[in-house]
């Protein structure tokens, strides 16, 4: 008991460092960023590639700074119901416009609200469809399933027509920096199950109807005194 409550304290620790660190490494980020744009309209060709390549890189860097900071406050936030159906097509629809979705179909089923804090539940949808359809690739699909629980609780399943998760990497999903794309970060699930928990819930793993993974969030009802406050 003694080991854990240190081991606990160890992390929490490393987490406060990590989000410490992000912090700082945000601003000069964000001016380097700056300063690249504004090169790469002065530039031209061979010049315009390479500056291309830093623009993405720190890019990179920004996506790893944020989900850092992301796992350190997971879910301090007011909560409100949201209409999954809603938030699920916006998601979608945001996905779409900056063209992460490539040819891919993606289909919305069901309706059902929850009790959450807003952006936080829309960035765990974001990262749970951005899978999918990184993982069904040109031509395939994927299909969000909104359920509601008999507790009053509900659910968004997120299955693909990937060829799912190898078994070997299943225990491993949810570790932050824990990857198998060349240029993928690995934060987007931790983040996802972190606040997925700090809402009182989960995110589960199985195999889908689409042939690929499904990836499910579930969360709680809220209960009377948090909805009688709200
Ligand atoms: P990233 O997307 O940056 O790799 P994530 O935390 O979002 O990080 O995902 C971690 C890993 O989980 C992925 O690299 C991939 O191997 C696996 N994974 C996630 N979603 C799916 C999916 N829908 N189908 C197959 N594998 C998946
Ligand atoms: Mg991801």
């Amino acid at each position: 008991h003694q080991a854990q409550l240190v081991q606990h304290e160890k992390l929490a620790g490393i987490g406060r460092l990590a989000a410490g660190v992000a912090h700082e490494i945000n601003n000069p980020l964000g001016v380097i960023l700056g300063y690249v744009r504004l090169l790469q309209r002065k530039a031209e060709g061979a010049l315009a590639e390479d500056l291309k390549v830093v623009e993405e890189e720190a890019v990179r860097c920004q996506d790893i700074v944020e989900g850092l900071l992301d796992l350190s406050r997971p879910g301090r936030g007011p909560r409100e119901r949201v209409p999954l159906r809603e938030a699920c097509e916006e998601v979608v629809a945001r996905l779409r416009e900056s063209s992460r979705l490539g040819d891919v179909e993606v289909r919305v089923e069901g309706d059902a609200s929850a009790w959450a804090w807003p952006p936080r539940l829309r960035q765990v949808l974001l990262n749970l469809v951005k899978n999918a359809a990184e993982a069904a690739g040109q031509g395939g699909t994927v299909a969000l399933v909104i359920g509601a629980a008999p507790d009053g609780g509900a659910s968004v399943a997120v299955s693909d027509s990937g060829p799912g998760v190898k078994a070997e990497d299943l225990p491993r999903l949810f570790e932050p920096f824990f990857t198998t794309k060349p240029s993928g970060t690995g934060l987007g699930l931790a983040v996802s199950q972190a606040i997925a928990e700090a809402h009182g819930g989960r995110i589960e793993t199985d195999t889908g109807p689409l042939g690929g993974a499904r990836f499910t969030l579930r969360l709680p009802p809220a209960s009377p005194a948090q909805e009688a406050m709200a």
